[in-house]
């Protein structure tokens, strides 16, 4: 194989350098559910007890609990799997002593695989054979287990693919795309979320019972007290709206855990596209399977046929193609397989869900804010107490320290709450994807720019309207909801928060791919930019810390105007906010200068040495692959590696072919 030169229009920039996307929506996915276990058990709890004080720290616990309960879940599967399937390890035992030595052949020549590839070295991975489940005729494999208990499943049509190898790429593409999956480490990400799935729903499911009971109940109960109904139609009507909500918050869930499940496939695809060196093989293969089968035809025409294609089975099916599909279609394979740069742009859907995530679980968990009014009762109470003792001096001393050190844990939880729901939702996905993105363009100059400004102002846009849906859609009515019973903002006012939201995205977007920019291009070193893109995630946070909570500011002191208004003008809100803006910009300015010397100082956004002949480099141009005085290699991290050698196909002694050979 040729070493890709600069010239090289080919040259890919590897993927692999940053967290990929998969590994972004597993965030989410993860944020997503602590949210909404927290949002719903508050609720549930809220509707026996009016105490935050117990509310939240159980809400926390069951949150945990559900954590704990799914951890162990997913260690198990793989064993469960294998058990309830019947599956036997690799390579199985054969009576036959053709079919064994083929067996033996498969196996030698699939072990010599993961010998040769440098990312499996450290994996111990267990290859089982199935050929009892229903699908075991397909040409298939799947990847499965958790943490180091990593297993290939391959099935018994796939041994015949091994027969026409190398003829046929589907042996060698469903091998690679398998051994892709564990080299990149998403195999115990995909089993944990399903796994949290199957934990969280009976809870949600469980929660909109319980609100339903409870609705009918009291209207039932003030039926037979001959109570009129008329006043309770409001909150009947506010509790057919949160189990509307909550039922969007469930799917909301749903579809972040099939996105985990699609996107992880490109990854594969493009592992094994490296390890092969081309994407001929597994286009190829995809393209075979693109024609269309006859039995799937069959089968579709027969459900149509008997018409039992029932409405709820018709929804379920709509919400999977449409919204929450498992699989990328092949058709979308091939383009991201023919153009990797895919793997570097923004996704919409991505931002959309992050602001929504954000505004959704900040807005429920808001309700903490409420601790400070019961802190405070608490400590009047202690006071009373104090007064009435003999002694005062050492209780004196004692509700003083008490009443600081709940200060002090409510603060450090208010914060806690601020930066896990609202901030790393937003920094941990769309930051990340603009780094990449940003790193990407000023890289390859000559190719489409990734961050165009239309780009970057959408992608903001979209943030800011996923957040304001987010505070909208919340099941129940907090701090930063604009929507409430008793008053509403506007919906021109909406309108012009989500602007503003999309204002504040804007600029920290803009700021975050200023500095991936300087920071990627100057690393000349052959290891991943780990500790680079450690500090600059964090300094993005940071620096999304001051504009975001000036702007939730000024959306609770907005949503407070509205509940009532003679509480201040809006002249005297409108020039508060501005005030209180200029504050929070001229904060970010301080934290953006501090963030760019630090860096400067540690010679991270200075043209780099190449590490061979030590003269300065100019990425001037794009990133240089090749120093142009030793012309030896120099941002070795940022290209895809070089393929891997595989052993040579095995030649085969006289298998009983059942399909003609190839012509
Ligand atoms: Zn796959
Ligand atoms: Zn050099």
């Amino acid at each position: 194989m040729q070493k890709p030169s600069t010239s090289d229009r080919d040259a890919h920039l590897n993927p692999f350098a940053f967290p990929s996307e998969t590994d972004i929506r597993f965030l989410l996915l993860v944020l997503a559910i602590a949210g909404s276990t927290m949002i719903l058990v508050q609720a549930l709890i809220g509707i026996f007890i009016e105490s935050t004080l117990i509310a939240f720290p159980s809400a926390l616990i069951v949150t945990v609990s559900l954590f704990v309960i799914a951890w162990h879940q997913a260690r198990q599967s793989a064993a469960k799997t294998i058990e309830v399937n019947k599956w036997q390890p690799f390579p199985p035992q054969k009576a036959d002593l053709l079919q064994s030595a083929l067996f033996q052949q498969m196996d030698r020549y699939i072990q010599q695989t993961v010998a040769n590839v440098s990312e499996l070295a450290s994996e111990k991975i267990q290859f089982i054979w199935d050929e009892t489940s229903r699908s075991s005729t397909l040409p298939t494999g799947m990847a499965f287990g958790f943490g180091k208990q990593q297993y290939v499943c391959l099935r018994q049509g796939l041994h015949e693919a091994f027969i026409q190898f190398p003829e046929s790429p589907t042996f060698q593409s469903v091998l690679m795309h398998e051994l892709g999956h564990i080299a990149n480490r998403d195999v115990s990400k995909t089993v944990f979320a399903t796994s949290l799935g199957q934990c969280f729903f009976p809870i949600a499911i469980s929660s909109v019972v319980v609100f339903t009971v409870y609705t009918l109940w009291a209207v039932c109960d003030r039926l037979v007290k001959g109570i009129t109904l008329d006043p309770t139609q409001p909150g009947i009507r506010e509790i057919i709206n949160t189990n509307i909500k909550i039922i969007i918050l469930l799917l909301i869930v749903e579809i972040a855990r099939a996105s985990i499940l699609r996107v992880r496939e490109y990854y594969a695809d493009a592992r094994a596209r490296n390890w092969l060196g081309t994407s001929t093989t597994l286009t190829q293969f995809f393209l075979e399977q693109l024609e269309p089968s006859p039995q799937k035809n069959s089968t579709l025409k027969n459900k149509h046929q008997r018409g039992r294609l029932y409405v709820w089975e018709f929804l379920e099916q709509q919400f999977r193609l449409k919204l929450a599909p498992f699989h990328p279609t092949h058709h979308q394979r091939i383009s991201r397989l023919e153009n990797p740069r895919h793997l570097f742009s923004l996704s919409y859907e991505v931002a959309l869900l992050a602001g929504f995530l954000s505004g959704v679980s900040l807005n429920a968990n808001m309700i903490i804010f409420s601790i400070f009014t019961e802190l405070s009762n608490f400590n009047s109470q202690l006071n009373q107490s104090v007064q009435a003792a003999n002694e005062p001096t050492l209780l004196v001393i004692l509700t003083i320290l008490l009443f600081f050190a709940l200060t002090l844990v409510f603060s450090a939880i208010f914060l806690a709450v601020f930066v896990v729901f609202g901030l790393i939702p937003i920094v941990g996905t769309v930051g990340l994807q603009i780094q990449q993105a940003a790193f990407a363009d000023c890289a390859q100059p000559t190719q489409p720019r990734l961050l165009t400004l239309q780009r970057l102002m959408a992608v903001s846009l979209v943030l800011g309207t996923g957040f304001i849906l987010g505070c909208l859609l919340s099941p129940f009515i907090h701090a930063l909801s604009m929507r409430t019973s008793e008053a509403a903002i506007p919906w021109f006012g909406i309108f012009g928060l989500a602007i503003g939201w999309a204002g504040v995205f804007f600029i920290w977007i803009v700021s975050i791919a200023r500095l991936a920019k300087s920071l990627y291009l100057n690393h000349a070193e052959s290891s991943i930019p780990r500790q680079k893109r450690r500090w600059l995630t964090r300094l993005s946070g940071f620096l999304l810390f001051p504009i975001f909570l000036w702007m939730c500011m000024v959306q609770i002191l907005f949503g407070a105007q509205a509940v009532k208004p003679d509480l201040f003008s809006v002249s005297a809100l409108v020039i508060g906010c501005m005030i209180s803006g200029a504050f929070a910009f001229v904060l970010y300015g301080i934290i953006w200068v501090v963030g760019w010397n630090i860096g400067s100082a540690r010679g991270w956004f200075r043209n780099p040495q190449c590490p061979h002949c030590n003269s300065v480099i100019n990425n001037q141009s794009g990133l240089l692959q090749n120093c142009h005085e030793c012309d030896r290699s120099i941002t070795s991290w940022a290209w895809l590696p070089l393929p891997v050698s595989l052993p040579p196909p095995p030649s085969l002694f006289v298998p009983v072919l059942d399909t003609p050979p190839p012509l």
